[in-house]
């Protein structure tokens, strides 16, 4: 249950950042899109988790973030947007069932660098990340 473990240290961290500043009311936080978290279960862990806490009446927003790739040749760094054809391409070889989130395992044989054509491509690290906290200014 990975999305406890996440909404858990998010509730932390905010807490802590929170303490003596007054009432949250909204915390965003971002998620990469390519990261086999249930971003439905993240919410329902956070609105279990929060319960007798201060962030008891704040509301969690999930933000999908969008996976970056870097060339380890020529540095460049791009996205799966800028690789479309390419996933087309594996796509309709493998078919549609072909799931977008096992890309980033096969990315080194599946994707190629958009400028310099190399297959040396790593798929970047992103955590989760608190993107916002947003306060209650009636309180
Ligand atoms: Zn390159």
């Amino acid at each position: 249950m990975h999305e406890w473990s996440i909404a858990d240290a998010v509730i932390r961290t905010v807490e802590q950042w929170a303490e003596g500043r007054g009432r949250v009311k909204r915390i965003v936080i971002g998620v990469p899109s390519i990261s086999f978290l249930d971003t439905d279960i993240l919410t329902q862990a956070f609105d279990e988790l929060k319960v007798g806490t201060s962030l008891r009446d704040a509301n969690l927003q999930v933000k999908i973030k969008e996976q970056t790739f870097t060339c380890q040749l020529c540095g460049r760094r791009f996205t799966l947007k800028d690789v479309e054809d390419q996933v087309g391409e594996v796509r309709s070889e493998f078919g549609e069932e072909y799931p977008l989130h096992l890309i980033p395992t096969l990315s080194p044989s599946f994707i190629k660098c958009p400028s310099c054509g190399s297959r040396d491509v790593m798929v970047d690290n992103q955590d989760v990340t608190v993107e916002e906290v947003i306060m209650d200014e009636t309180s």
